[in-house]
């Protein structure tokens, strides 16, 4: 056993943050006798509570703690998700989706989208959709789990993700994490205490006056970010001036029955509204620019377009986009919203927490704590926040909406460096690069930089090692085996029906 282990760790907040950490900490350290783990939430608070729609990867997650999906499923009034369907944002009255999985067929050692493009210039025009099997079967309210098993079938590669009650996945999370040997202690803190030597935390001290010590404090604390910020004044990285929107409300609304296995974001006059069907409900929000339109007015834009009754009253939230400088200071480790925030345009944030946790575990530190292993926590942290801002950039930018205020300053915005490189990349010659394994795919970055009408140049030239008309007839192929296949997916509400999942009589809104 090495002497400068740690022995206790404080994770500090009990949201989506908090308890994914702590389940995956008694996952993966929880039966080393020596460590003790402590997690310190106050019901007084509260956690956000929103944060319903999720990204592939969170499969592996769930896997990684042992869960059973089924169970899963049924515990959090969870959906199935196969992608997000994108409203009005490249012009009114357009809609294209972001896919999971895969389009078509890579052929000769050559991507698929080059034989598409292409295909284009001889004249067929079949767009893209057609050729991937999340959006036709999405589209017809239909979902399979992957097959690895079949090849050659396009459900070989399919990639799905959930949409859920985040409070109910923190409670289910709660349950498996204090099932092992992890202590939950309620209440309130008011003082954090630094050593007066090395700045490292202490402890943190409660209302109460109970004092909880520890090696390492992972602070899950929320926006407030109270020991990252609050003690450790890591500073903040503020992306306001490329990503605007800094308020949302959010209200659940009665189901209207409708059973699309996708999230949908519609662009509104100052931002945009997310919708979420789960089991249950339907979760909506609207992510707005308080500089572009006042609050009754995008509480009263939300209100009036939900497909079902309101079940509660709007729900206020501010942020500012961006990102911790430091996202971890000494024997501090910011994760969740205390570690920065991106809005959920793609719904990247609970994988934030995700991606998070994995690069703690992998430098996990001696009570030494190490320059040069922070620095990379940091610089990678880092990186993977600007990845996925210029993701998100993309969509307000490539846009032809000018009705607005606030689409003429997206439409307008020089674009950040790396997202500038990947649009003249497209442009010349229809190539999507992925920059050192970042999280979107070429699949993600074709899907949007195609749907908000980026046009490229040209084709791969290695593409002309099929003939016009043999690329033709390929094409046909592959798009009538993905619209067989994905007509014989089963519907979403057989799915979910055949693992127990009890859902309830639609009500529509009169
Ligand atoms: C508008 C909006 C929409 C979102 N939609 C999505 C989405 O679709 N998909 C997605 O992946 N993510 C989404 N997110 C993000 C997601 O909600 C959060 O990433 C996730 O909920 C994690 O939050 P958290 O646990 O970091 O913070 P919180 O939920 O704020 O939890 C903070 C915890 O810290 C505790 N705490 C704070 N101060 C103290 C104190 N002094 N003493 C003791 N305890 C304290 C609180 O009690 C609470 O338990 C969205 C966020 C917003 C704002």
């Amino acid at each position: 056993m090495r002497e400068d282990a740690i022995r206790r760790v404080v994770i500090v907040g009990g949201g989506t943050a908090g308890w994914m950490t702590t389940a995956a900490l008694a996952r993966v350290l929880g039966e080393n006798p020596t460590i003790d783990i402590c997690l310190i939430e106050s019901d007084e608070i509260g956690t956000v509570g929103v944060g319903e729609a999720t990204i592939p990867q969170i499969v592996l997650f769930n896997a990684m703690l042992g869960i059973d999906e089924a169970e899963f499923v049924r515990e959090t009034n969870a959906t199935y998700k196969l992608g997000i369907e994108f409203v009005d944002w490249t012009r009114i009255g357009h809609r294209y989706v972001h896919p999971f999985g895969f389009y078509g067929l890579d052929m000769k050692g050559v991507e698929f989208h080059h034989f598409w493009l292409k295909g284009r210039t001889l004249g067929d025009e079949t767009p893209l959709d057609a050729y991937s099997l999340s959006v036709m079967g999405a589209l017809s309210s239909r979902f399979a789990h992957p097959r690895p098993d079949q090849p050659n079938s396009p459900l070989s590669k399919l990639g799905y993700a959930f949409q859920f009650d985040a409070g109910l996945y923190a409670r289910f999370l709660r349950r498996l994490a204090e099932a092992s040997r992890v202590r939950r202690v309620e209440g309130r803190i008011v003082d954090v205490a630094r050593n007066a030597e090395s700045g490292l935390v202490d402890a943190v001290v409660l209302q109460s006056g109970d004092r909880i010590p520890g090696d390492l404090f992972v602070d899950c604390s929320g926006f407030r970010g109270l020991l990252i910020e609050g003690a450790m004044a890591s500073g903040f990285e503020d992306w306001s001036s490329w990503l605007p929107c800094d308020r949302a409300f959010a209200v659940p609304c009665e189901s209207s029955g409708d059973r699309q296995p996708l999230t949908r974001s519609t662009a509104r006059a100052a931002g945009w509204q997310w919708r979420i069907p789960l089991q249950h409900r339907t979760g909506n929000g609207y992510v707005y620019s308080s500089a572009h339109i006042s609050d009754d007015e995008a509480a009263a834009t939300l209100l009036a377009n939900l497909d079902g009754t309101p079940l509660a009253e709007p729900k206020p939230l501010r942020f500012t986009a961006g990102h911790r400088k430091r996202a971890w200071v000494g024997n501090v480790v910011a994760l969740g919203l205390a570690g920065g925030f991106l809005e959920p345009l793609e719904s990247t944030s609970i994988h934030l927490v995700q991606s998070g946790i994995a690069r703690l575990l992998a430098l996990w530190p001696t009570r030494h704590f190490d320059r040069v292993e922070i620095d990379r926590f940091n610089a990678e942290t880092q990186r993977e926040y600007v990845d996925i801002r210029d993701f998100l950039v993309l969509h307000y930018k490539a846009t032809e909406r000018d009705d607005t205020a606030f689409w003429d300053y997206c439409r307008t915005l020089p674009p950040p460096a790396g997202l500038a490189d990947k649009l003249s990349m497209f442009r010349a010659n229809g190539r999507v690069f992925r920059e050192h394994q970042e999280l979107f795919t070429e699949t993600s970055w074709l899907a949007v930089m195609v749907g908000q009408g980026i046009e490229a140049g040209g084709y791969h030239p290695a593409a002309d090692v099929l003939s016009d008309a043999e690329t033709l007839r390929r094409l046909h192929h592959i798009r009538d085996v993905v619209r067989e296949t994905a007509a014989a997916m089963p519907l979403q509400e057989a799915y979910l029906q055949q693992i127990g999942c009890s859902l309830i009589p639609v009500k529509r809104a009169s």
